[in-house]
């Protein structure tokens, strides 16, 4: 769709597990961890959507086959129409990276400790050539820094990592995105090391960027009500696929999907005055994605499960308008 800045469908990114030396002989085929396992998603041209779900659903890994870090296994990646999803190799990948950035949770692991905020922040600049001169160099720098929130901006161009606090470095995280003018930057779990009053900070800078620079934004997140704060859409993914997805009001506060409706009875801030109805809270952990279950792959958690459930994996089924979730009970 024209309007759509980057468009997933049925992406898969299965890593092969090399069997046993028994299974070899006897000739059964390689297992495979199915990180993404058939996801669908777009996201609009100034669209914020937030991808939420709990370790091992393959939400850092989607974010990862966008920014081309790893590479998908099926399925396609369109990015502002083009097919990027075979696209290799440093120069093909130029004008892609200067479009597309990642900011990680981890600051500190994201910031070369040798080299000042300024470097930091212009090496992305550099290194997509996309100055002409020092001159010019200086002021994308500190632009960028301005935008983040470091004011002013040469007050902490000369200082190296060790020497910022955790909201600090990942607000050079975010400049380092900026400062190439991205149309989509994916943020993965970026408050989630910072405390509480540094987390409300850094949200702000990523809503008010969005706002002033009409930039697309992938924010993945655990966090329900930090989804719902920023967001416009929520898509909830488990086990590789995406099992509800909808505006943000209607995931948070009318959530469809058995799954969606145990995370949100699992977040005190929003669960404990929502209508829990029957549904028990959320029991053991996501399973092994190398094992994935047949039929609906939430089956072995869902308390409403039936017959049906343990053979067929339900599509995505409208419950509203944009609103889908993949659940038998939907239909
Ligand atoms: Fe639960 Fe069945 Fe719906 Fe899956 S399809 S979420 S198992 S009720």
């Amino acid at each position: 769709m024209p309007d759509n800045i980057l468009c997933l469908e049925n992406l898969q990114v299965h890593f092969a597990i090399h069997g046993a030396l028994f299974d070899r002989a006897l000739g059964r085929p390689n297992a495979a961890v199915r990180a993404v396992d058939g996801v669908d998603l777009t996201i609009g041209r100034g669209e914020t959507v937030a991808l939420v779900g709990e370790s091992g659903s393959g939400k850092t890994t989607v974010g990862r086959v966008i920014t081309k870090l790893v590479q998908a296994t099926g399925g396609k990646l369109l990015f502002d129409g083009e097919d990027m999803t075979s696209v290799r190799g440093s120069s093909a990948l130029r004008s892609y990276r200067h479009r597309v950035q990642m900011i990680f949770q981890d600051a500190y692991q994201a910031l070369n400790p040798r080299h000042t905020v300024f470097d930091i922040v212009a090496e992305p600049l550099r290194s997509l050539r996309l100055v002409e001169d020092n001159r010019e160099l200086s002021e994308r720098v500190s632009e960028a820094l301005s935008a983040a929130g470091l004011n002013p901006p040469d007050e902490y161009a000369e200082r190296f990592p060790h020497e910022l606090s955790g909201g600090q470095r990942q607000r050079v995280v975010i400049a380092g995105a900026l400062a190439v003018k991205p149309d989509l930057i994916v943020a993965d779990e970026p408050v989630s090391m910072l405390d509480v009053s540094i987390r409300a900070q850094i949200l702000q800078v990523l809503v008010d960027l969005r706002q002033q620079q009409n930039m697309a934004l992938l924010f993945i997140t655990h966090d329900l009500p930090v989804a719902w704060l920023i967001a416009d859409r929520i898509a909830v993914l488990y086990l590789g696929r995406v099992v509800e997805i909808g505006s943000a009001d209607e995931i948070t506060f009318n959530p469809k999907h058995p799954y969606t409706v145990a995370l949100r009875n699992a977040t005190p801030q929003i669960g404990a005055n929502a209508n829990r109805g029957e549904l028990p809270d959320l029991q053991g952990e996501v399973p092994s994605a190398a094992r994935v279950p047949t039929g609906c792959r939430f089956h072995p958690r869902c308390p409403l499960a039936f017959s049906r459930c343990r053979k067929e994996e339900p599509p995505a089924i409208d419950v509203g308008p944009q609103h889908m979730s993949a659940c038998w009970l939907a239909e």
